[in-house]
């Protein structure tokens, strides 16, 4: 995905691995690599926020995400599951007004490397989450 720096435009390509992280651009700017600021996590000095770890455990957590972003990072995030052997994911998108699990499931219906999925169990976040099966 691609973000670019709110000063001067420039643009920057990321990976999801860097996806949290922030860079001080030519210009001077800091460039937030997408992902949310924690609560609270801004300092009194305008410091960055903390910023969202996005560690590949197979538990993708959405909350601190913006729809917009979902679309780019999840299809990166279940090939980086992929890639380490990880073929059952949980996604967290929250109950809320559903629109994130439409948003997932809709995304989820087109990924080739998607074999199957279902809302959780009740033990595992009910409507909240989505367990996703990759194919092998
Ligand atoms: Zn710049």
């Amino acid at each position: 995905m691609a973000v670019s720096c709110p000063e001067c435009g420039h643009q920057y390509d990321v990976t999801l691995f860097q996806f949290g992280q922030a860079v001080t651009c030519d210009c001077g700017a800091v460039v937030r690599f997408g992902g949310a600021p924690r609560p609270g996590g801004s300092g009194p000095d305008g410091a960055i926020p903390d910023m969202v770890e996005l560690p590949i455990d197979g538990i993708l957590d959405l909350h601190a995400f913006d729809p917009a972003d979902v679309r780019e990072l999840l299809p990166e995030y279940l090939n980086a599951c992929r890639e380490k052997g990880i073929f059952r994911v949980r996604i967290i998108h929250g109950k809320g007004t559903g629109e994130m699990m439409k948003t997932v499931h809709a995304l989820l219906v087109r990924l080739a490397e998607v074999e199957s999925f279902a809302l959780a169990g009740s033990r595992e976040g009910g409507t909240g989450a989505t367990i996703v099966l990759l194919k092998t």
